[in-house]
């Protein structure tokens, strides 16, 4: 099955997706996961992000679009995968549709004020990428993954500016995608506001699992 998942940044799409790659066995790709290691390892791709994302600002269509197409060359995406955080833009979908044809496409519903509160306290792991929150998951010992013993750091377009500007410019150029979708029939509707386990529910008994 190859989805997308959708949706305003502090949707949790991110644990979602390590949710789903758990029920659906599927390989979990995130743009936004990608762009990050790479500027760990100060790669020309991460001196060149860098700035951009710090601001809350999207990468070019261009740069984006060529690392998905690369990624689902790749033998592990074959029978499918769940692509989190791409596409976010119209041309990005309308590139994605030349390579590859996606199944179906889950809209993570949730309001603004939903969004500040979990991107406020969302801290990530620096090895493994995993999320947490410092009032709703936080890690054991603190700034200390529970699951590799890495880093929790806050990410730098988690400052208050960079999520304004993230929020303005996902409903800019991002959420028009939930009509290009609906239009095509693929687009699920899945609430986000209730706790992570809830949401899963709602996500299994809406793809029929
Ligand atoms: P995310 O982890 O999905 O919130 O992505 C973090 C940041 O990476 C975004 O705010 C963008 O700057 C960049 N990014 C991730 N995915 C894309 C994309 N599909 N197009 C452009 N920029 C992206």
């Amino acid at each position: 099955m190859k989805l997308i998942f959708l949706g305003p940044p502090g949707a949790g799409k991110g644990t979602l997706a390590a949710r789903a790659v758990d029920i659906l066995g599927l390989p979990h790709i995130s743009t936004g996961a990608i762009f990050r290691s790479a500027i760990e390892a100060q790669s020309p791709l991460g001196l060149k992000v860098k700035a951009i994302i710090d601001a809350g600002k999207l990468v070019d269509d261009d740069t984006t679009i060529e690392l998905v197409k690369e990624r689902l060359a790749r033998d592990d995406v074959q029978k499918g995968y769940i692509l989190d955080g791409f596409p976010r833009t119209i041309p990005q979908a309308e590139a994605l549709a030349k390579f590859s044809a996606v199944d179906k496409v889950v809209n993570f519903d949730i309001p603004d004020s939903g969004v500040l509160e979990r991107l406020g306290g969302r801290r990530v792991c620096r090895k493994c990428g995993h999320n947490f929150h410092m009032v709703f998951d936080k890690p054991a010992k603190d700034e200390v993954c529970d699951h590799c013993g890495g880093e929790v750091y806050t990410r730098d377009d988690d400052r208050p500016e960079a999520i304004q500007k993230r929020l303005e410019v996902y409903r800019a150029q991002t959420a028009p995608l939930i009509a290009f979708y609906r239009q095509q029939g693929l687009l699920l509707d899945v609430d986000a506001r209730p706790k992570v386990d809830e949401v899963v529910t709602n996500f299994k008994k809406t793809l029929g699992l």
